[in-house]
C-alpha cells in the first residue's frame, strides 16, 4: 500500500462553485483561471467540471497546450502575455489570446511576421503597480496597437489590488475602477476586470470577461470577512491522511522536535503521515485545526518533514488507520475550511492548494 496521504479533488464542488460565479456575474463571460496547474488541483482533473466556462486563463504555454490536448476549442488567455517573440508563433498555432503589458510585447507584435491576427488584452496599471501601462500612456498604445495587422481585437484589462477589502477607507476597487473607466470610456472594446473578490463583492462593476480563480476552488477571497460558507462555495480539494502511531503521554512529556509542546496532563497523541514535505506548512502552530474521524481537534508541537502530531484525547475511538483531514471534507461529512488552516499558518488558501508536493497522490471523488 502507498503511504496513506492523498489529495482528493471534488469534481461536484468545482462545478457548484462555477455556478456560484455565474450567478454573481450573469451578464459576463466567465473565464476559469487555471494557472499554477489549476491552483494545484491539476488541469486534467478540473477540466470536465470547468468546460462549461466561456474560456480559460493561465500563464504557461505548456498548460495552454494541455488544455488544447484535452479538446478545449474556446478562448485561452495568457495572463502575463508572451515572454519572447518566438512565443507568438505558438500562440498562432494554438490560437491563444494574451495580455500585453510591457513595451517588449508591443515591439514583438510590431515585428511579428506570421499570419495570425491576435485577440489581445491590453493591461492598464490602474494602481496596483505590478503589470501594465500607466493611464497616461494607455490611450496612445491602444491606438498604436489597433493599427497593427497582428491585432484584430483589444480587450481593456486591469487587475484590482484590494477587491477583497478597502483601500484607504474606500471600497477597494473605487480608485482603480475610476481611473480605468476615465481612460477606457472613449475607446471601443470589451473590458476584463473582475477577479474572484470583485465578482463576489462588487456587483456594480461591469466586467465583460471575468477572471474567476480562488472562488472556483472553494476558498473565500475575503476570509475572514466572509467564510466559504457565507459565499456558498464548497471545498474542491481535501488533504487526507491517517493515524500511523498513537502515544499515551503524561504531564511534563514533550512532543516532537525541539520539545515545543509540553503536556499539562495525560494525553493521547496521534501521529499523522503528513509533514512539510507533503506541503503542510511547517510554520503551523499548536492549535491549528485538524479533523480526525470527522471530529475537530488540533495540531500539537512542531510539524516535521513526514509527520505531525494531533491531540486524540477527546477522540478515544480514533486509533491506527483513523481518517485525518488536514483541510477539506471528511468521509464523515464534516468540513474543515482550508481558509481556517491557512489563517492559522499566517497564509492563504491559495498557498496551501498550490503547495501540495509531487509525492502526494491525487484522486477524484464526488
Ligand atoms: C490569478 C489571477 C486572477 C484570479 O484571481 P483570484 O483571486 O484567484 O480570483 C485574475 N486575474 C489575474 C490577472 C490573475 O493573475
Amino acid at each position: 500500500m502507498p503511504r496513506p496521504i492523498q489529495a482528493v479533488i471534488h469534481v461536484n464542488a468545482l462545478q457548484h462553485n462555477l455556478d456560484i460565479a455565474r450567478q454573481h456575474a450573469p451578464n459576463s463571460r466567465l473565464f476559469a483561471v487555471v494557472k499554477a496547474n489549476a491552483y494545484g488541483h491539476g488541469i486534467e482533473r478540473v477540466y470536465d467540471a470547468f468546460k462549461t466556462a466561456d474560456g480559460f486563463a493561465l500563464l504557461d504555454l505548456d498548460e495552454a497546450i494541455r488544455l488544447r490536448t484535452l479538446g478545449w476549442k474556446g478562448q485561452i488567455i495568457l495572463l502575463e502575455g508572451v515572454f519572447h517573440l518566438d512565443d507568438l508563433s505558438i500562440c498562432e498555432q494554438y490560437e491563444l489570446s494574451f495580455v500585453v503589458h510591457n513595451q517588449n510585447q508591443v515591439t514583438w507584435l510590431e515585428n511579428y511576421i506570421g499570419n495570425a491576427s491576435f485577440h489581445i488584452y491590453l493591461k492598464m496599471n490602474s494602481g496596483m503597480n505590478r503589470l501594465g501601462f500607466v493611464p497616461e500612456a494607455y490611450t496612445e498604445i491602444w491606438h498604436m496597437l489597433s493599427r497593427l495587422r497582428s491585432v484584430h481585437e483589444i480587450t481593456h484589462m486591469t487587475h484590482f489590488s484590494d477587491a477583497d477589502g478597502t483601500r484607504f477607507g474606500e471600497p477597494g476597487v473605487c480608485y482603480q475602477y475610476t481611473r480605468f473607466d476615465q481612460i477606457t470610456a472613449p475607446l471601443q472594446g470589451k473590458r476584463s476586470l473582475s477577479n474572484s473578490a470583485a465578482i463576489l463583492r462588487h456587483h456594480q462593476i461591469h466586467s465583460d470577461d471575468t477572471r474567476a480563480g480562488i472562488l472556483l476552488y472553494g476558498s473565500s477571497p475575503d476570509y475572514p470577512t466572509h467564510s466559504s460558507q457565507d459565499w456558498g462555495i464548497q471545498p474542491s480539494m481535501s488533504l487526507r491522511s491517517e493515524i500511523i502511531a498513537v502515544q499515551d503521554i503524561h504531564a511534563g512529556d514533550s512532543v516532537g522536535y525541539s520539545s515545543t509542546f509540553i503536556a499539562k496532563h495525560r494525553m493521547r497523541i496521534g501521529i499523522v503521515a503528513c509533514g512539510y514535505a507533503d506541503g503542510y506548512q511547517r510554520i503551523s502552530p499548536t492549535g491549528t485545526p485538524i479533523l480526525v474521524n470527522g471530529q475537530m481537534t488540533q495540531l500539537i508541537g512542531r510539524v516535521s518533514m513526514d509527520m505531525l502530531a494531533v491531540d486524540l484525547t477527546a477522540i478515544p475511538d480514533a486509533d491506527l488507520g483513523a481518517e485525518v483531514v488536514l483541510w477539506g471534507k471528511s468521509k464523515y461529512g464534516t468540513v474543515l475550511p482550508i481558509d481556517e488552516v491557512a489563517a492559522s499558518a499566517g497564509t492563504l488558501g491559495y498557498e496551501l492548494m498550490c503547495g501540495i508536493t509531487a509525492r502526494v497522490a491525487f484522486c477524484i471523488e464526488n
